[in-house]
């Protein structure tokens, strides 16, 4: 599998914002045993061949920082792949459309006047990336997953009724991601969040902080989000309806894709 695209077929740490998306995965894997640590539930098994480690990232930065750190000192995986949901922000980020992150900005970071607003004190940077190659395997393979032709032929994705949910196709964004603990569920304060951070595509509150905790660990990650809610005055009343009529499918679909592709 891996061998044949070259890539490193190492252990992979997978990261699901929501427990259905994590117990989507849980569903297929075959051999999957469960520790407890750190108050957290990780699920060490394979999926189609590849050694994975699966686990609830928890809600907010702090959380998702102290499991993406297990992941990476404690399990020693070399790839991270974060799934979820997030608020569309971005002109044309739909319900329904996919975000892959190539940077990501926590928006409730100010040390300003001491450091510019949302640079990470003493890392010079307020937005970070993973490796442009990386990103792009991943990208390539969400528009592949998603396409007309794949969702056509159902397969996994045959439980996704689009036009039912009165859905359009799935379009596959890639740019800024912006992460903060907090929910956005005002028009108000979209605005001021574009005003300030005009290329943000959509607003979630994880995985800015998984991206600092891998680019110090130096190891490759992916944030991919399937947009729930435009972050605006409905935002609370989207949200479940959502996850359990398509982002655990997308999220599902779209991992195995990835294991057998980065
Ligand atoms: N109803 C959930 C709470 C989810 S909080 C529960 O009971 O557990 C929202 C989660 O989805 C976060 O993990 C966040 O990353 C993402 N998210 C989706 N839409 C968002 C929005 N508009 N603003 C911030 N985070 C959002």
């Amino acid at each position: 599998m891996s061998s044949t695209t070259g890539h490193h077929p190492g252990r992979i740490g997978i990261m699901a914002a929501m427990p259905e998306e994590l117990q989507a995965l849980l569903d297929v894997m075959p051999d999957e045993t469960m520790q407890r640590v750190a108050g957290r539930e990780f699920w060490v098994g394979h999926l189609h061949g590849r050694e994975v480690v699966a686990v609830l990232s928890r809600i907010g930065k702090v959380a998702a920082a102290t499991t993406t750190t297990m992941l990476l000192s404690h399990y020693g995986v070399d790839q991270v792949i974060f799934t979820g949901v997030a608020g569309g922000l971005g002109e044309g980020v739909r319900v329904g459309d996919v975000v892959v992150a190539d940077a990501l900005i926590q928006h409730d970071m100010d040390a300003s006047p001491l450091f510019p607003r949302f640079e990470l004190p003493g890392q010079g940077v307020s937005a970070l990336s993973p490796p442009a190659a990386f990103t792009a395997r991943v990208r390539e393979t969400v528009e592949q997953v998603l396409s007309p032709a794949s969702l056509a032929a159902g397969g996994a994705l045959a439980d996704v009724h689009l036009a039912a949910l009165q859905l359009a196709q799935p379009r596959v964004h890639q740019g800024l991601i912006i992460s903060g603990d907090q929910f956005i569920n005002a028009a108000q304060t979209c605005r001021e969040l574009i005003q300030v951070l005009p290329a943000a595509l959509a607003v979630e509150m994880e995985g800015a902080a998984v991206a600092q905790v891998c680019h110090d660990f130096s190891v490759p990650y992916a944030v991919i989000r399937t947009i729930s809610d435009r972050a605006d005055d409905d935002a609370h009343i989207d949200f479940p309806r959502f996850i359990d009529a398509v982002a655990r499918h997308y999220s599902l679909a779209i991992v195995e894709a990835l294991l057998q592709r980065v």
